[in-house]
């Protein structure tokens, strides 16, 4: 065993996700040692509510024995079964049946993947069978949104709109366009619903035409955009898109990686907007981040088509761990809590959180406070009138993470100055309002920090 320490073994050898490398060396990690509810511990003793879930993933909020029970058992029993040569595990097949009863519709054909940017990145492959099954191979052009997230794939990264994931990749291929954000703080159309709708709409029915029906096979959305900063679009937004996707021939493809199970409310956000989506991309909440799983959910028409159009050809996709049984298991009894009154909890607690965070409005830094259920954000300005956003030099990304993480609470602090809430659905009244409160500590030390006070 190595003498170095776990920050020099790290820096000399864990090359960690969406990080700047070298400054990574420099800051140093912080190695998270246990953790349980809605707390975590580090190898320093520092205590922190999680107000980010990990990566808005454990939904659950951590120590759940039933779930490490669950894990444990199939491990035992039987810890790896492929899906090739018609093989399968009984958890999985129990898990895809229970999804499927309730999922929005007859959403109800279930492709298991290992995460998210796989899940993305199958439901294009799906795609392009089914339009091909369709005998309309031409129709192969992908729309998604900017300031959307799907994954980073080296296929998918294209379907992101974030620029930071497209740069020296060659991507966004020729085949994948972007129609703005319906950003209600920043909208070019103000802040009223159905404006932003009809620009939205309009904006999507444009590319339509603009690259042909014909040739247009999906567009992809996330039903509150996540990583872009926790964009809440209005009531009724999300099923005006899936409107006009379908009068265009176009597959609606809802990207709930994140907003599924639980975060927004209900188990799907889809449903809450009385959208069927054709296709659903999910995972994080699905094994409540306990062991790697996503999904890709297709409507019967798609999955019927595919089928047909294969005949009995092999659909040439697939993945060594795909529907692997220990996640599977563990997504069972996930699928239990949520339904065991984590749900309901969550719900409660959410609104608890997006009140409280209101309360935080009069705060001179404090430009929008928005949310949905257990996910929400706060937008820093520096002029409310203007809308400023926080100036780089400040470095919100970086600055209010770690001012947070120093006051006992993990938060996401991104780029353009917004941070972001997604705390476990188990959380407590207490640790709600400590999120809060230390909230209110970072909006007052950021405002002495003098690369803000130079900006304001
Ligand atoms: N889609 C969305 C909407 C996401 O938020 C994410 C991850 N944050 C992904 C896809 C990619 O998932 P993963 O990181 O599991 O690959």
């Amino acid at each position: 065993m190595s003498m170095n320490s776990l920050p020099e073994l790290d820096r000399d050898h864990l090359i960690h996700p969406v990080t700047s490398f070298r400054g990574h060396e420099a800051a140093g990690v912080r190695v998270l040692r246990s953790a349980n509810g809605a707390r975590i511990t580090d190898t320093e003793g520092h205590e922190l509510v999680d107000g980010f879930a990990g990566l808005w993933c454990v939904n659950t909020g951590y120590g759940q024995e039933s779930i490490v029970e669950a894990a444990t058992e199939q491990l035992r029993r039987l810890p790896y079964a492929t899906g090739y040569f018609g093989l399968g595990s009984e958890p999985a097949i129990r898990l895809a049946a229970s999804l499927a009863e309730r999922t929005p519709g007859d959403l109800d054909h279930i492709y298991f993947t290992l995460g998210g940017s796989d899940a993305v990145d199958s439901a294009l492959r799906f795609i392009r069978y089914f339009q091909q099954a369709r005998g309309m191979p031409g129709k192969d052009q992908v729309i998604s949104i900017e300031k959307g997230y799907h994954g980073s794939s080296t296929v998918g990264a294209g379907l992101t709109g974030l620029p930071a994931f497209h740069e020296g990749f060659g991507v966004p291929l020729d085949w994948q366009h972007k129609i703005p954000s319906p950003y209600p703080y920043r909208n070019p159309v103000g802040e009223d619903p159905q404006a932003i709708i009809d620009a939205s709409t309009r904006a999507l029915s444009d590319k339509i035409a603009e690259l042909g029906a014909e040739r247009v096979a999906a567009f992809f959305v996330e039903p509150i955009q996540g990583s872009g900063g926790v964009i809440v679009p209005p009531k009724g937004w999300l099923k005006a898109m899936a409107e006009t996707c379908r009068a265009h021939d176009v597959l609606f493809v809802a990207d709930e990686v994140i907003t599924a199970f639980g975060r927004t409310g209900p188990l799907f956000a889809s449903a809450d907007e009385d959208v069927i989506p054709d296709l659903m991309t999910v995972a994080k909440g699905l094994t409540s981040g306990y062991v790697p799983m996503g999904a890709v959910f297709m409507r019967e028409h798609v999955y019927a088509t595919i089928a047909d159009g294969a005949g009995s050809h092999t659909v040439g996709h697939g993945h060594t761990y795909s529907a692997h049984p220990v996640s599977a298991a563990v997504g069972l009894e996930v699928l239990r809590l949520y339904e065991d009154g984590l749900l309901e909890n969550g719900r409660r607690m959410g609104t608890r959180l997006l009140d409280g965070l209101q309360g935080l409005a009069a705060h001179p830094l404090v430009g929008e406070v928005r949310g949905k259920g257990m996910l929400a954000a706060i937008e820093l300005v520096t002029d409310k009138a203007a809308r400023t956003p926080l100036p780089a030099a400040a470095e919100p990304g970086q600055r209010l993470f770690d001012r947070a993480w120093e006051e006992g609470v993990l938060l996401r602090a991104f780029p353009s100055g917004v941070l972001g809430f997604a705390p476990p659905l188990c959380c407590t009244e207490a640790e709600i309002d400590r999120i809060v409160e230390i909230t209110a500590r970072v909006l007052d030390r950021t405002l002495e920090d003098p690369d803000i006070r130079q900006a304001m």
